[in-house]
């Protein structure tokens, strides 16, 4: 087995069809991340190949078969996100890729979020929630509107949480 000794530096991934939760996770905290919701395993590795993404999976078949092919690949287990999470970092560093946070994307479609003013979204949000934030977002592609509400600030700050205690 050949050893990869060049230090990847990524913020895109691609998740297979079992981490689909933790694909919308990722892309809240500012990685481009495609989901493989069906299609091969060949596929997978194709687009993995062709757009410079990282590979999540948790298939260790897949895995093995894919690191073997020199394909950046982590091997991604855990009972919940937040296992999954540690494990990514934990992988991330053992195969000397940098893990590159950037502003966060659309959770459902991977679209890039654009900062709304208050005024366009009067007849898409309740008064009361335009109230709370001072930031709006809408996504690109699907017209999601999104906030840093606490769900978002929660789960950035668990991530760097993570991330601070792999240092
Ligand atoms: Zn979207």
């Amino acid at each position: 087995l050949r050893k990869e000794i060049r230090r990847l530096e990524s913020n895109k991934f691609i998740a297979d069809a079992m981490l689909g939760s933790l694909a919308r996770k990722l892309r809240i905290l500012g990685f481009d991340t495609k989901y493989h919701r069906s299609g091969s395993d060949h596929e997978l590795e194709e687009i993995a190949i062709n757009e410079g993404r990282v590979m999540l999976t948790s298939d260790r078949i897949l895995w093995k078969k894919s690191h073997d092919e020199l394909i950046p690949v982590l091997l991604i287990t855990g009972k919940n996100d937040r296992e999954r999470l540690i494990r990514l970092l934990e992988q991330a560093s053992a195969n000397s890729i940098t893990l590159k946070q950037n502003e966060a994307r659309c959770a459902v479609c991977n679209g890039e979020l654009l900062k709304v003013r208050k005024e366009m979204l009067k007849n898409k949000l309740p008064d009361e929630l335009l109230e709370k934030h001072r930031l709006y977002f809408t996504c690109k592609d699907c017209g999601k509107v999104y906030w840093r509400g606490r769900h978002w600030s929660r789960l950035r700050r668990l991530f760097i949480i993570l991330n601070s205690k792999r240092i």
